[in-house]
């Protein structure tokens, strides 16, 4: 009996050994690019989160991601006590680590002051000390020296903007004039500004959607509230530390946060019909056709605003076929709005379905 335990309890380390943990998230690519799935904003115990930094990789490969940012606080560090002050400790200790588990780490840190100008994360940096400046311009400016990506954090986070609206400043326009900004933060933490998008629009610049995790991850989003945490997608030519920066550089993002995605049109519209395809016609009566559409993501779309004769809403659960029967009188095209899947400040994705 003993005996058999022990061989149970082999075979059971075997299995969890040969099959790892990793989670599938069903995103579709867009044609010619690669959709990688992104956290470009997190904490560790080298600023005032409280994990180690291989934590965060193990996090990120068990939730199905492509490239993490860990983005500790410059100024603000709370546990030196303890642990001493080192900028790119926590690169320093997970750059093999991320290596060995396939994923791609982006080296970053966050640029912490009171508003204006608020936070920043500088992305794609070489060395994280040097950023470590008295005045906030000249930190910036070596971001760039670094030919880093500057991504304004949570511009509307109330602890800074108490009504939760996003403002630009001078120095914000100052950024914006230097081209020295390259993103804004739609998705944070469990937030969202929907103005960013209209900064973004006006001043051509990458959305992008982040965790801001300071605490172990599974305890923040989970079933059934939360499906995902909050990740940028970007759509880069290959899987490649190289073609991430050129992607995002180019602002090819959207965000993807429990059901809800948001950014450009140009790239909301291509993700949505490569998500979704719709059957031929398989039946016809007098009064209607029939016909099914396959949502093949992880994201349910809901549609509405339909005009009579067309169904006024349909929605297409996350990984399933659904069925639609339309009135004969309607025609082909229909129209929808995608109710959540956002292109503007007080705007949503237009979509035909041909059928
Ligand atoms: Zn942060």
């Amino acid at each position: 009996m003993k005996r058999l335990t022990i061989i149970f309890l082999a075979f059971v380390a075997a299995t969890v050994l040969a099959f790892g943990q990793r989670k599938i998230i069903n995103l579709p690519d867009l044609p010619g690019y690669v959709t990688l799935k992104c956290d470009f904003h997190m904490h560790t115990v080298f600023s005032d989160g409280n994990v180690w930094p291989t934590i965060r990789v193990d996090e990120a490969w068990r939730d199905g991601l492509d490239a993490i940012a860990i983005t500790d606080h410059i100024e603000y560090t709370p546990h030196e006590d303890f642990i001493p002050v080192d900028h790119n400790a926590a690169f320093k200790i997970t750059e093999k680590y991320a290596r060995e588990r396939n994923l791609i780490l982006v080296q970053g840190t966050e640029i912490t002051r009171d508003m204006p100008p608020g936070h920043f994360n500088a992305l794609f940096i070489k060395d994280a000390s040097l950023i470590d400046k008295k005045q906030v311009w000249d930190c910036f400016a070596e971001v760039i020296n670094q030919g880093g990506f500057l991504l304004w954090n949570h511009p509307g986070w109330k602890a800074q903007q108490p009504d939760g609206i996003p403002r630009m400043y001078d120095i914000h326009h100052k950024l914006i004039d230097n081209g020295w900004l390259h993103g804004i933060e739609f998705f944070n933490y469990n937030e969202y500004y929907p103005l960013v998008m209209t900064f973004c629009k006006k001043y051509n610049l990458a959305v992008l959607g982040n965790s801001d995790i300071h605490d172990i991850i599974s305890e923040q989003y989970h079933a059934p509230e939360y499906t995902n945490r909050p990740m940028t997608l970007v759509f880069a030519r290959e899987r490649s530390y190289d073609s991430l920066k050129e992607a995002i550089f180019a602002g090819r993002t959207l965000v993807y946060f429990r059901d809800y995605l948001a950014g450009m049109e140009e790239y909301a519209l291509p993700f949505f019909h490569q998500c979704i395809s719709i059957g031929k016609v398989y039946h016809k009566n007098d009064r209607s056709v029939y016909f099914d559409i396959t949502n093949k993501s992880d994201i349910p779309f809901y549609l509405e605003n339909s005009t009579s004769p067309a169904p006024s809403y349909i929605n297409l659960e996350a990984n399933s076929v659904t069925r639609i029967v339309v009135s004969k009188k309607a025609a082909s095209p229909l129209v929808y709005d995608v109710r959540n899947i956002i292109t503007g400040e007080d705007e949503v994705l237009k979509i035909e379905l041909n059928y």
